[in-house]
């Protein structure tokens, strides 16, 4: 079996959110696997930086965009640790700037994104072509690479390599859709007679995921209540009507978590390792994230954050009760790059209440470990989550999740409610309606069966037990894989 797993970003070449966790390992499970698996990611100007080693192939293609033809080479590099080999596409004009999509500290896309990833997903194509590989599947990942298999089976359908080839995409977060301005089709070269309802416009624009949606032959999500939630009016984003249409073509997977990296027995960002049998280094690890933020180093719970300060992660239902929060006797960092007035609000909070409120406003991966490990309960309360990590990496760390009932959180939170704790399943709080009323009532439920010290241990000691690990889903994965090559 031969995939092409495609990707705008892969840890740890370039990282702006959870996609580029899995595409960074799901392709080295998918290999253990016996999958003979290619990644494709562009070749962004922090790539060359890092300090990961690639190599200039002697690979040249050529993208027609709109008029101009525009000219790429090819980079080659592995997945570290692996044999997993990781092409990277290169167009100075297109990607030899700073940021991924957006100009760096800004919400402000990039003017020329459909061009980039016109770009990027013509490119492949030309790529695999020049490389003779006859891929099973192309696996593509959100709107970056919508297009694939809609140039796979129009523009490509002909061409001898692509004969076999199905097309797979799965949607990490149905916000982003790529939505350009109609001309773009000009620069896509494909038939305008694509742009209509059915396929690729989306309320007179161009949508380069419902291309993919369309034009894929199964779509996947990140977890089974996401890939539910995407066909009611509700999480549809608009797309819930061809999602619907779709409906027996569409799969949830949950994502998993690398161990080699989260996992508080062996990481080395934190100040004591710790395990299940021995828990006296998360104390260590509490001791000292207080002492970095400057917080008394008392006994009271820390709730910890680690989010991009957007809407979708419930960050409104935050700020509704965050006064009484102040009062509840907790302690509570944040550590969160994104929207001005959530930074400014926090920021307000750490300076009126430096002994309660720490917050960091940059994108860092240490401080992550740190809040993971030093932290009791990890606060989730999203809008919608399609399958979220950071209550996987919280549950390995013994730091009790409190979330929304929503998405990948529903499928993997079990509430204390749910379940009498011996079962060793229930491992975190939840609540459903999005109500900032419940959030607290759940946040102070929490803070009461802190106090008990045997109850919480096991509550702590039911998440650090679970599996969620990639090869989990890498398996699921690979079943699928067989299913539609199989279906030809
Ligand atoms: P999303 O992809 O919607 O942002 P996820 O929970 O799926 O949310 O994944 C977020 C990933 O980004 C996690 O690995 C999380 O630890 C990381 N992350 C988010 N914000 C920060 C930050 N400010 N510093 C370090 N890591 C962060």
């Amino acid at each position: 079996m031969k995939v092409i797993y495609l990707s705008s970003e892969v840890v740890p070449f370039a990282k702006t959110g959870g996609l580029a966790d899995i595409a960074g390992t799901i392709p080295k499970s998918l290999q253990k696997l016996g999958v003979e698996i290619i990644v494709f990611m562009p070749f962004y100007c922090i790539v060359k930086e890092n300090a990961y080693p690639v190599t200039k192939t002697d690979i040249q293609f050529e993208v027609r965009i709109g008029d101009k033809i525009k000219y790429g080479f090819v980079y080659k590099g592995f997945l570290p640790d692996s044999q997993v080999p990781i092409y990277f596409l290169d167009n100075e004009q297109y990607y030899g700037r700073k940021g991924l999509y957006n100009y760096p500290g800004t919400t402000k896309d990039f003017e020329d994104n459909s061009e980039r990833f016109i770009f990027f997903s013509r490119g492949v194509l030309e790529v695999i072509e020049k490389l003779n590989v006859y891929p099973h599947i192309l696996h593509c990942n959100d709107w970056q690479t919508g297009l694939v298999p809609v140039y796979l089976k129009t523009k490509y359908a002909g061409k001898a390599c692509f004969k076999n080839t199905k097309a797979i995409i799965t949607i990490h977060n149905l916000a982003y859709q790529g939505l350009f301005w109609h001309l773009d089709m000009n620069l896509t070269g494909l038939e305008w007679s694509l742009f209509n309802w059915k396929q690729l416009e989306f309320y007179g624009k161009l949508s380069f995921l419902k291309g993919g949606i369309v034009f894929s032959d199964l779509i996947t999500t990140v977890s089974k209540t996401y890939a539910e939630e995407i066909q009611t009016p509700e999480y549809g984003e608009g797309l819930d009507g061809v999602l619907k249409e779709r409906a027996s073509d569409l799969y949830g997977i949950i994502n998993g978590i690398d161990y080699t990296i989260w996992n508080p027995e062996s990481d080395k960002f934190i100040i004591a390792n710790y395990g299940m049998k021995n828990l006296n280094g998360k104390q260590l690890c509490k001791k000292a994230l207080q002492r970095k933020y400057k917080l008394p180093e008392r006994g009271v719970p820390i709730v910890g954050m680690i989010t991009r300060l957007a809407d979708q992660k419930g960050l409104d239902l935050v700020v509704d009760k965050f006064r009484d929060l102040m009062k509840a006797g907790l302690q509570f960092i944040l550590l969160g790059t994104g929207e001005q007035r959530y930074q400014e609000f926090f920021q307000d909070y750490a300076r009126t209440y430096p002994e309660k409120v720490a917050v960091k406003l940059s994108f860092d991966e240490r401080s992550a470990h740190e809040i993971e490990a030093g932290a009791d309960m990890f606060l989730m309360p999203s809008r919608y989550e399609p399958c979220g990590l950071n209550q996987l990496y919280s549950l390995r760390y013994g730091t009790v999740p409190i979330v929304r009932n929503t998405g990948g959180l529903a499928d993997t939170i079990l509430d204390v409610r749910a379940e009498p704790l011996s079962n060793g399943k229930a491992n975190g709080f939840s609540f459903k309606e999005y109500n900032s009323d419940l959030l607290l009532a759940t946040i102070i439920r929490a803070m009461d069966l802190f106090k008990d010290k045997t109850q919480w241990t096991t509550l702590m000691k039911n998440g650090m037990a679970q599996d969620w690990s990639w090869e989990r889903s890498a398996r699921e994965y690979a079943a699928l894989y067989k299913k539609i090559v199989k279906d030809e």
